[in-house]
């Protein structure tokens, strides 16, 4: 099988399974566990920020982020296709209370102007306004680069109105591999930061947060209270080591073959590609075949390829560290085959 569904469907490599065999360990509740010390002071380097906190996923990564940033009744600005706001089981109300304030961006970039007018005066009718959420890459957009400039606009946005500011970076990696601009660069125009190890840079499980050390501090309890708190964990932190060391730059190969597939389907008749294919994500429209997106999936799925209907027409495919170059040629010939 060939899997497009999403880049976290990669197993980790044999280098990472080493790691993981080899780790030294400890407690990690008493702070004791020295893999995972290295992870956390490893991404703390990475994005530039204080302290880190290895997490169990992207999503408790950005609840941590909610949870430690604002207070109950509060109010969450963000733009309305975010992952926090769409696809977290509306864990920021569920968890910590608070109710979001979706804004209309353009592949995820919020106009700063819609920002500042969002952002809530004192006033004893209104919420107050406990955090600005960012996300880059854009997931629904399909992976498209949140330009720089706007991040930098709208921080200035948020520390004019004294807003804490937290990036949505599950694919941050994928994004400065992309555009050129450091991880640490773009974390400095944020408070904190969350990104994945087990998308693009293959770890088998986690996320880092980022940011102040006070911020890991309470962001550390909270995952404890969360059922987060972690014991000799260096054994699955261990190849999140290896991907921050071995695997940012060949992302590079799996934005070539996502342009590769992209400009390959863009040719065929009746197919279309939606989105602007910046990174790894390709969002494919079939409505000029005689196919349903469920439809193709399932034509897909008899010829060894699996991807995901993402809507009535589209099918969204994603690149990875187990797609090659050769997988790409294979996927063509097979889709020109099934149309
Ligand atoms: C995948 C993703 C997440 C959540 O990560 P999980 O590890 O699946 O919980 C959060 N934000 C964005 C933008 C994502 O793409």
């Amino acid at each position: 099988m060939i899997d497009l569904r999403s880049d976290t469907v990669t197993k980790p490599t044999d280098k990472m399974r080493q790691a993981s065999l080899e780790a030294e360990v400890g407690d990690d509740v008493y702070e004791e566990d020295p893999t995972i010390k290295e992870l956390e002071a490893k991404a703390a380097e990475v994005t530039g920020k204080e302290a880190a906190l290895f997490v169990t996923s992207g999503t408790q990564g950005n609840q941590l982020a909610v949870l430690t940033h604002t207070k109950p009744g509060q109010e969450i600005i963000l733009e309305e296709d975010a992952h926090i706001y769409k696809f977290e089981g509306a864990a920021i109300s569920a968890l910590a209370g608070v109710q979001p304030r979706p804004i209309k961006g353009t592949k995820g970039a919020m106009n700063p102007e819609d920002l500042e007018a969002a952002i809530r005066p004192d006033d004893i009718h209104f919420p107050e306004t406990g955090m600005i959420g960012l996300e880059n890459t854009h997931n629904q957009s399909g992976g498209t680069i949140l330009p720089f400039e706007n991040m930098k606009e709208i921080y200035e946005v948020a520390r004019r109105n004294q807003v804490p500011v937290h990036l949505d970076g599950a694919r941050l990696f994928n994004a400065s591999v992309a555009s050129g601009i450091s991880v640490q660069t773009y974390a400095s125009y944020t408070d904190t930061v969350q990104f994945c190890l087990s998308k693009g840079l293959g770890a088998p499980v986690g996320s880092i947060i980022a940011g102040s050390k006070d911020f890991i501090q309470r962001a550390r309890k909270w995952r404890k209270r969360l059922g987060g708190g972690l014991r000799q964990a260096g054994i699955i932190a261990a190849p999140g080591i290896v991907a921050l060391t071995d695997m940012v730059d060949r992302l590079t190969e799996d934005h070539k073959n996502a342009k590769k597939l992209a400009e390959g389907l863009d040719r065929l008749d009746g197919l279309t590609v939606e989105n602007d294919v910046e990174t790894n994500i390709i969002v494919l429209n079939v409505k000029g075949t005689p196919y349903t997106a469920s439809e193709f999936v399932e034509r897909l799925k008899e010829k060894g390829v699996l991807a995901g209907a993402i809507g009535p027409d589209s099918i969204r495919l994603v690149t990875h560290l187990d797609v090659t170059s050769e997988d790409i040629e294979t996927v063509l010939k097979l889709i020109k085959g099934i149309i």
